[in-house]
């Protein structure tokens, strides 16, 4: 049921946390992670906008940035003996979160509850309550 797990990260301290369950997710079954960040399509278009490097070189960095991020965490899932797929995207986060749900076939998602922003009155992140609600496969909120 938990065979290929889907982990996206904005690398917050939220979504670290989750991590802590994916790898819990062992236990049940799980073999394979697909560790994926969203480049936020809006913010790209508007560091573009106002560019005056190339926006090519722009995107280039973004994604290294984020794979110096996600590195550790490949580490982490693979000493663990996870498969690992790492999946770096721009999108609108949720709509690249569930893109990725339909291409990779993943069995469920584990998300933190909330993200960057981590406003404590706010009940779920934006990104997150997209997911719950759209979601084809079971989806696991860390608080
Ligand atoms: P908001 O974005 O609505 O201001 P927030 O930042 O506190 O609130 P969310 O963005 O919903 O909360 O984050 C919840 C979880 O969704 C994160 O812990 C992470 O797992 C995932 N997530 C959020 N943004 C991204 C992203 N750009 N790429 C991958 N995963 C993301
Ligand atoms: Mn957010």
């Amino acid at each position: 049921m938990f065979e290929k797990i889907l982990y996206p990260t904005d690398f917050s301290n939220e979504a670290h946390k989750a991590l802590d369950f994916v790898i819990s997710l062992k236990d049940a079954g799980a073999k394979e992670v697909v560790i994926l960040h969203v480049i936020e399509k809006a913010n790209f278009d508007a560091i573009a906008r106002y560019a005056t490097k190339d926006i090519g070189e722009i995107e280039k960095n973004l994604k290294a940035r984020a794979m110096a991020e996600i590195q550790p965490i490949e580490e982490r899932l693979k000493k663990k003996g996870f498969k690992v797929k790492v999946v770096i995207a721009k999108a609108v986060p949720y709509m690249g979160i569930l893109d990725v749900e339909k291409k990779e076939k993943v069995s469920a998602i584990v998300i933190g509850s909330h993200g960057m922003s981590n406003i404590a009155e706010i009940f779920l992140g934006s990104v997150s309550e997209k997911i719950v609600r759209r979601a084809k496969t079971p989806v696991l909120v860390v608080r």
